[in-house]
């Protein structure tokens, strides 16, 4: 975890080549592009999703040595299995990037305790089950990395979210915590916060919004737009790169963060 002295050869480009990593919700959106850019820095990687359909169509994308397993967050059972899958098919795992995430748009006042559950239970219970088999091994073999997908809404209660915002809150407060448990056995833990991301989560909430609005889809997505200061729409492959850069090497002395990937919409 020491710098490089001045004297070691300057890197190409972030040092990862060779290690092993396990991403949830790899199959689609985020996920698959975090999968695409960490195969293409040379890490081996396992796609893990409740869709197996899906993650072995991302893998096969991915070149020699991915693997596709099933998994649902939800389940401990699951978990443990898919991740003695990760350990045998890839030889070991030194990455962990707990990706796997819904959202359903709803009032909170029409929220039902099933909708709650729901969404605590795969972005919440998700990342706690999937961060603490993963840390066990971790800390066993005194390195590893964690890299949580959270969310703009984990800082900014977000409307018609509540849950979902709570339950992304909830992600920060475990990856900080952690964070500072698990410092002393060589293990960090970060986490990502991305904006409004072109996938198939966000098609459901635009569509959502623009029947509560009463326009067009297009017009949602032309408004966010407007407000945020990069002045484009975030696409997966924005996410994907800081989750590289958080993985590797160079991001060593960081440890308990959820940095902000939203194109300046929130600066805090
Ligand atoms: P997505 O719906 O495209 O992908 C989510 C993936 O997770 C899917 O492949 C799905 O099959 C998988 N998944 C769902 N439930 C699962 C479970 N129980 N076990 C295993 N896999 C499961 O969504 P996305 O936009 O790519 O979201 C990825 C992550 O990014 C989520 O954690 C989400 O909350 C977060 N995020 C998304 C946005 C956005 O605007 N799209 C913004 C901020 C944060």
């Amino acid at each position: 975890m020491n710098p490089p002295p001045l004297s070691a050869p300057v890197p190409a480009y972030y040092e990862l080549r060779g290690r092993l990593a396990f991403v949830t919700g790899g199959a689609t959106g985020i996920g698959r592009a975090i999968a695409v850019a960490l195969a293409r820095q040379g890490v081996r990687v396992a796609v893990g999703d409740i869709n197996l359909a899906a993650a072995q169509e991302t893998v096969a994308t991915l070149g020699d040595g991915a693997i596709a397993v099933e998994v649902d967050v939800r389940k401990r059972a699951s978990v443990e299995a898919a991740f003695a899958q990760v350990l045998e098919g890839l030889g070991g795992c030194d990455l962990l990037v707990a990706n796997a995430g819904v959202s359903t748009m709803r009032g909170a006042l029409d929220l039902t305790d099933e909708e709650w559950d729901f969404n605590f239970d795969v972005n919440t219970r998700g990342v706690f089950l999937t961060n603490q088999i993963a840390a066990r091994h971790f800390v066993a073999q005194g390195k590893g990395c964690i890299v949580n997908t959270a969310s703009l809404a984990a800082k900014v209660g977000a409307p018609f979210l509540a849950h979902y915002s709570a339950s992304k809150f909830a992600v920060l407060g475990w990856t900080q915590a952690l964070a500072r448990e698990l410092a002393a056995k060589g293990v960090r833990v970060n986490a990502v916060c991305p904006g409004f991301v072109a996938t198939g989560m966000q098609s459901r909430e635009v569509e959502w919004e623009a029947s509560l609005r009463g326009v067009s889809p297009q017009r949602v997505i032309d408004d966010y737009i407007a407000q945020t200061p990069l002045g484009r729409l975030e696409v997966p492959e924005d996410v994907a790169d800081v989750v590289v850069f958080l993985a590797s090497e160079q991001a060593r002395f960081m440890t308990g963060q959820g940095v902000n990937v939203t194109g300046g919409v929130y600066t805090t």
